[in-house]
C-alpha cells in the first residue's frame, strides 16, 4: 500500500527550519523584524505597492472592508461560490452581501449579474480568484469607475497568478492575499492586504492592533476600539522562507496540472477545470463529477478514493444555502451555477511535492471508482 496522499500538503524547507529556530532564540517573538521584512518583501513582489500583514485573510478582507468605510446599509457584491469567509466578512462590518451567480467553467462572478445587482446602496464588490484562476479583472475595474465602487479582491487563492500578463495584487485597488497552510505559500496562518492609500494604509495598522497608534516612548493614542490581527515574527519568518519558493512552487504545479489534462486529454470520466493561461497559479484543481450518470454519491466517491489511498477535498458549499445566508433571505435555484459546482465540485491532490506519478495514480484511481459506478 502505498503512503495516503492528501489532496495538498504544505512545503517547508530545512533552511526556514533552521531561520525559524534562529528566531524562536532570538528573543523576539511578536510583530517585529521578520514582519517588517516579509512585507517589504510582498512588496516587492506585488511591485512596490504597501502591504501590511494581518493573523488570516479574513482578518485582511474584513479590514480592507473597514477601512473602505463600509459598514451598515452598504451592500457589496459577492459571488456565491467561494470559501464562506468572503461573505462573512460583509456581514461583520454590518453589511449586506448581496450575492451572484458564477460561471460554470471557470467558477468566477458573473459580471452581468453583478452589474444587476447594483443598487444606490451598493459600496464595493469583491471578486474572487476561485482556485488561483484570475476573474476578468478589467470588466471589474471598468465596472468599479463607471458606478464609483471600491473593488476588494479575495485573492487568498491567487498569489502569483497573473491577469493579462499582469501579477495579481500589483495592480488594482484593495487585493488580499492569505498564507493559511492550504495556500500556494503559507506563514502558518496570516493574510495580507495589497494596496491603499497613505491614509487606509495606516488605518489597517490601526485594525490589527486595538485601534492604537503610538506617540512617543511615553505616549499612545486609542483611535477606535480595534480588535488584534498583528502576524507573529515566527510567522513571518515562514513566510519569508514560502516566498523565496514562490514561484518554483507555482511552475511546479503548473506541471502537475498540465499532466493532469494530459494524461485524461478529451475523455475524462468528469468535467475538469478550466485550463486558464500560463498565468493559473494552479491553487487548486478543483473538477466536477457527473453524478446524474453515476449510480455512487460524491460522499461515496470520496470515500472509494480514500480506501485507494487518495484524499479529496471539497470547495466548496455555495455559500446562499448556508443557514446563515438563508438567515438573509437567500434560497436555492437563485445561483443555479455555484449551486450545482457545490454539489458536484471535487478537488484532486495537486501540491509542489507531489511526484509525477502521484498524479498518474490519482487518474487511474478516478477512472476506475467512475468506471465501476457509472450506469
Ligand atoms: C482561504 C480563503 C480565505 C480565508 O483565508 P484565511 O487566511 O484562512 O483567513 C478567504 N477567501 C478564500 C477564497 C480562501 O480560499
Amino acid at each position: 500500500m502505498q503512503p495516503f496522499l492528501p489532496f495538498t500538503r504544505p512545503s517547508i524547507d530545512e533552511q526556514t527550519i533552521q531561520e525559524v529556530a534562529d528566531v524562536l532564540r532570538g528573543g523576539w517573538l511578536a510583530s517585529g523584524p521578520k514582519v517588517k521584512a516579509f512585507e517589504a518583501a510582498l512588496s516587492e513582489y506585488c511591485g512596490g505597492r504597501p502591504v501590511r500583514t494581518q493573523t488570516s485573510a479574513t482578518a485582511s478582507l474584513e479590514h480592507a472592508l473597514l477601512v473602505c468605510g463600509i459598514g451598515p446599509g452598504d451592500e457589496v457584491i459577492v459571488p456565491a461560490m467561494s470559501f464562506v469567509a468572503s461573505a462573512n466578512v460583509v456581514v461583520r462590518t454590518g453589511a449586506r452581501p448581496v450575492f451572484v451567480d458564477v460561471d460554470l467553467e471557470t467558477r468566477n462572478i458573473n459580471l452581468d449579474q453583478a452589474e444587476a445587482a447594483l443598487t444606490a446602496r451598493t459600496r464595493a464588490i469583491m471578486p474572487v480568484h476561485l482556485c488561483g484562476l484570475p476573474a476578468d479583472l478589467d470588466r471589474v475595474y471598468r465596472l468599479a469607475e463607471r458606478h464609483r465602487l471600491r473593488v476588494i479582491e479575495d485573492a487568498a487563492q491567487a498569489i502569483g497568478s497573473s491577469y493579462r500578463g499582469r501579477r495579481i495584487g500589483s495592480f488594482g485597488d484593495l487585493v488580499c492575499l492569505s498564507f493559511h497552510p492550504n495556500k500556494n505559500i503559507t506563514s502558518i496562518e496570516g493574510g495580507a492586504v495589497v494596496g491603499g492609500s497613505p491614509e487606509e494604509v495606516h488605518e489597517l495598522e490601526l485594525h490589527r492592533f486595538h485601534g492604537q497608534s503610538r506617540i512617543s516612548a511615553d505616549e499612545c493614542e486609542t483611535h477606535f476600539a480595534g480588535g488584534k490581527a498583528n502576524l507573529s515574527d515566527v510567522a513571518a519568518c515562514v513566510g519569508l522562507g514560502q516566498l523565496r519558493q514562490l514561484e518554483a512552487f507555482n511552475a511546479r504545479r503548473r506541471e502537475l496540472a498540465a499532466r493532469y489534462f494530459e494524461l485524461w486529454g478529451e475523455d475524462a470520466p468528469l468535467t475538469l477545470p478550466a485550463r486558464g493561461d500560463a498565468g493559473h497559479n494552479w491553487h487548486m484543481f478543483a473538477a466536477r463529477l457527473p453524478l446524474a450518470r453515476l449510480r455512487i454519491s460524491r460522499l461515496e466517491f470520496i470515500e472509494a478514493m480514500a480506501v485507494r489511498g487518495i484524499g479529496i477535498g471539497v470547495h466548496y458549499p455555495a455559500m446562499h444555502l448556508f443557514s446563515a445566508y438563508r438567515a438573509l433571505g437567500y434560497r436555492e435555484g437563485q445561483f443555479p451555477n455555484a449551486e450545482r459546482i457545490g454539489r458536484e465540485t471535487v478537488t484532486l491532490p495537486l501540491f509542489p511535492a507531489m511526484r509525477m506519478e502521484d498524479v498518474e495514480r490519482v487518474v487511474g484511481a478516478v477512472n476506475e471508482v467512475l468506471r465501476e459506478a457509472t450506469r
